[in-house]
Order: structure tokens, then sequence, then C-alpha cells
């Protein structure tokens, strides 16, 4: 009989899949304790770890991608190892993770992206800012996409959320600005030829109900080549608005109504490229032929739903937007299914009970299976919040330990898994393979004033990791 699950000679051995924040934090909660021995394997479809601090986060916001130094930190515990470039339902299948690990958690976070449901959504120029952002961040899956950006003067970004106001900063920064950041190279070559002169930017409720917060949107109003402009009437309170500003818990409202009153009195402004900020709007097509040329929007009123949260209604009333050559449609993100794991497409997240895997036939929790993060309860919140997040999933982890619900009969051979991926032709990445490419990426950035040039395919990746080996394996001999 194999020793007690969590010992010192048989640790509690558990697979993360997704090493974005939610991941990280976990792993740093599950190896943070004291009375029980964990091991864990953090596994990602990407050579790279971090998910969206790497692939998500504008390049312009290096001190919210500091939080990397936290997630090194656990990465050096004892018991971590990392293993990139392996996609789970693939290189590793659900059989084969619950035969290697006690434990299974899922931080996959929400790759996909919503739909509009409008005519013209698919045309050539409309494309979701999750892909631009995946671009511009020189993410694998995007960096072979082209923007042209140099027949492009008005520009629409569908949403009123943090991704949004990414999406029109960047099109909204000088080169100047944007060369010191880690922005792509490619995607620095498209946006030094820019066209851009104006930035619409669409919500669909007012201002007061913006999901924007504050540092976001007090940026756009202090850019060097960019104004902020907004319309007086929008921002003028009707009894509803008024009464949601008064009753609503957190300031970031009243603060968001507070920074764009204080553009009111600078009007159009003198730069040369403007962001307009429209509220009360709902696209309702976007036209073309071939391309987009244009959109009309539905002007809306708010009614309050059954739980008295003021939502967007159509008034009949429309408007043209011509002339706008580009759309980003920035309407939040939406998960991927994982194969032999359960999914709700509707909601786009793994069902589960605040961290706890659920069947949605009998609604009761599947045994060793949790999720962290956006694919457990949608995307939403900052880094952080990811964090309490992690923790709770943890929690539960160990409770079901103690329950005894973990069966003490796996493989418990660490050198297996790594044997079974060799064995499949797979090159994974280990955490120290990862730093190599780490440091030279930070060495090419500082010789061109930028915090790093990431590498933007998977071939460089491995191919620089392959040129290592060999030099090494000749150095050796
Ligand atoms: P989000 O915050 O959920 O915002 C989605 C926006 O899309 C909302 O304005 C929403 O309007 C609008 N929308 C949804 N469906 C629509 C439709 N059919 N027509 C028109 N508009 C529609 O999503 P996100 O911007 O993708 O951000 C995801 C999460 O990441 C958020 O928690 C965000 O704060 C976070 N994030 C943070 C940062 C940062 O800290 N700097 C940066 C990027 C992202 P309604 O409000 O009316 O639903």
């Amino acid at each position: 009989m194999a020793e007690q699950i969590g010992s010192a000679s048989n640790p509690l051995r558990v697979a993360i899949f997704g090493s974005g924040p939610a991941g990280f934090y976990a792993v740093g909660e599950l190896l943070r304790q004291k009375d029980i021995t964990v091991t864990v394997d953090l596994f990602d479809r990407l050579p790279t770890p971090y998910g969206l601090v790497r692939g998500g986060v504008a390049p312009d916001h290096q001190k919210i991608k500091a939080v990397i130094r936290q997630y090194e930190k656990i990465a050096n515990r004892p018991g971590f190892r990392f293993f990139g470039n392996v996609t789970f339902g693939e290189d590793l299948l659900l059989a084969d993770v619950l035969a290697h690990y006690h434990q299974v958690l899922f931080s996959t976070g929400a790759e996909s992206d919503r739909q509009l449901g409008i005519p013209g959504e698919g045309l050539t120029g409309s494309d979701p800012a999750t892909i631009f952002v995946g671009w511009y961040n020189g993410h694998p899956d995007y960096r072979d996409l082209k923007y042209d950006l140099s027949n492009v003067e008005r520009v629409a970004v569908i949403g009123n959320g943090n991704v949004a106001m990414d999406v029109a900063r960047i099109l909204a920064r000088s080169i100047e600005e944007l060369s010191k950041t880690d922005i792509a190279d490619y995607a620095l070559e498209a946006l030094k030829k820019s066209a851009v002169r104006e930035i619409y930017l669409l919500g669909r409720r007012g201002p007061a109900q913006a999901v924007f917060t504050n540092p976001e949107i007090r940026e756009l109003s202090d850019m060097p080549i960019t104004d902020l402009v907004v319309e007086p009437k929008d921002l003028e309170l009707d009894e509803l608005n008024q009464e949601f500003l008064d009753n609503v818990t957190e300031p970031v409202h009243q603060r968001n109504m507070e920074i764009l009153n204080a553009q009111i009195p600078k009007g159009e402004g003198t730069r040369q490229r403007k962001i307009r900020a429209r509220f009360f709007v709902s696209p309702v097509e976007i036209y073309g032929t071939g391309r987009v040329e244009g959109m009309k929007l539905e002007k809306n009123r708010l009614m309050k739903d059954d739980a008295g949260t003021p939502r967007a209604r159509g008034t009949g009333e429309y408007e043209e937007l011509p002339n706008i050559q580009m759309v980003f449609r920035s309407i939040g993100y939406k998960g991927h299914p994982l194969k032999d794991v359960p999914f709700d497409d509707r909601s786009g997240i793994i069902p589960n009970d605040t961290g706890r895997v659920i069947d949605p036939e009998n609604k009761v929790p599947v045994e060793r299976l949790y999720v962290a993060g956006w694919i457990k309860r949608g995307p939403s919140g900052v880094v952080g919040t990811n964090k309490p997040d992690a923790v709770e999933t943890v929690g539960l982890m160990f409770e079901d330990l103690q329950k005894g619900q973990v069966p003490n009969n796996i493989q418990t051979d660490e050198e297996a898994v790594p044997a079974l991926l060799a064995q499949k032709g797979v090159r994974y990445v280990s955490f120290d393979d990862w730093k190599f490419l780490d440091q030279i990426e930070v060495e090419t950035g500082k010789k061109i004033g930028k915090p790093r040039e990431k590498m933007t395919t998977v071939e460089e990746m491995l191919a620089t990791l392959d040129t290592r080996d060999a030099g090494e394996r000749q150095a050796a001999s």
C-alpha cells in the first residue's frame, strides 16, 4: 500500500493546463503548503508561459507585466515543472493525465471571442479585438495576419471594456511611444505606416455604465498625439442615470464620469488624431462591398431589467457612420471547449461549482477535475482577481484530498509523463528552456531600446533551443 498522498514519499501530484495568471496562482497556493507535499506539472500549449500577461496585456502596460516576477519566484519552488508546447487533448489526453496525476486543474482562459450577430460582421476589415491584440502582442496564432493600416483613416472599436481601451490606445499612440514597448516588430512596422486619424469608441450603454476603469480612460484623455473627444449631450444625466450613479457601490463609475466631463471644455482639441467616445449606440450593420466601408448604428435608451440593472434598448432611430475602414469588435472573450471535459457553450466556461468541475448531466462534481480563472468564472476582473479565484479552487482540492476522494493508485513515476511526451514526438519546453528564450528576447530588445523583442513563431523558439542543444552536445563531445 502506497504512503498517504501528500507525504514526502508520495506527494500529491497535480497537473495544471494553462500557464496564465490563474495557473500560476494555483501553483503558488499548491506549493505554499507546509504540512502537505505537492508536486505540480504546469502545461501550456505555447512554448512560452504567462498566458494573457504575455499575449494580452498591452505592450505599453509594462507595469502590469511586472507581475511575471512573482510567477518566476513561484516557478523556483521545489516541486514545480513547466511543460510548454504541449496541447491538452492532442499531446496528452484526459485519460493519460488521470493515469499520472491525482488531480487536474484547467486554467485555459477564454481564447475565443463573442459574436455580435449582425450583418457584415464577417467582412474583411472587421475583426475581433482579441485577434488584433494577439497580433500586436506577437502571439504565434496571430503573427501571420496582415494589418495594412496605410489606407485606414477611420476605425471603430465596439465595446466599452478595457480591451476596447487597449485597442484604441495602441492605435492612438505615436511611434516614439510604441517603439519603447515590447510590441511585436511587424506590428510596429505596420503602425509606422498608419493613416489612422479617427477612432470611434462605441458604447451601447451610457458613460455611467461603462466598464472601463479609471486609469484606462484617464490614459486616453492625456495622450501626446491624440485627443479624447466626447459629446456633451451623452454626459447629461437623466433620472435613471443619476439613480444608477447614486446607487453604485464602486466609485469607479463616478470617477469615469468626472474624467469624461473634464474633456468637455477641451472640445475637439488640437492634436492630430481623435478618439471619439460615443455612447448609447449599438451597431446593427457593418456594410461594404467585400470589405468594411461603414456602419449603421441604432440609438439606444436605457431601461432597467428585472434585476434593476440599466440595459440598452434600441429606439428604432438609426444613424450612419460612413467612411469606416476597420472595425474591432471588443465585446468580450469566450472559452474554448477541451476534449473530454464538460463545457457550457452558452456561457463559454467549464461548468463548475466554485472550482469543482460539474457534470452537466447529473450536476454532480467530476472527481479530480478543477478549474480556475476565466474558464471557471468567465472573462472578468484584472490579473490579480485570479489569485483569490485560484486559492478558492486549491482549497477545494485539499478538501477533496482530505475526504479521501483521490485514488492512491496512479502512476507516480515523475519521469513517466516526459517519457510519454517524448514517445509521442512532442518537443516540450522546460522552464529552463523558457528562461533561455526569455534572456535572448530581453537582450535583443535592449539593443533597440525595447523591454524585449519577442520571438513570435513556435518554429523560431524551438529552433533556437535546438541550436543551443546542438552546441552543448558538440562542446561535450
Ligand atoms: P468587458 O469588460 O466585459 O467589456 C465588454 C464590453 O462589450 C462592454 O462594454 C459591453 O457592454 C460590450 N458589449 C457586450 N456585448 C455587446 C453587444 N452585443 N453590442 C455592443 N456592445 C457589447 O470585456 P473586455 O474588455 O474584453 O475585458 C475582459 C476583462 O479583462 C475585463 O474584466 C477587463 O477589465 C479586463 N482587462 C483589464 C485590463 C487592464 O486592467 N488594463 C486590460 C484589458 C482587459 P455592456 O456593459 O453594456 O454589457
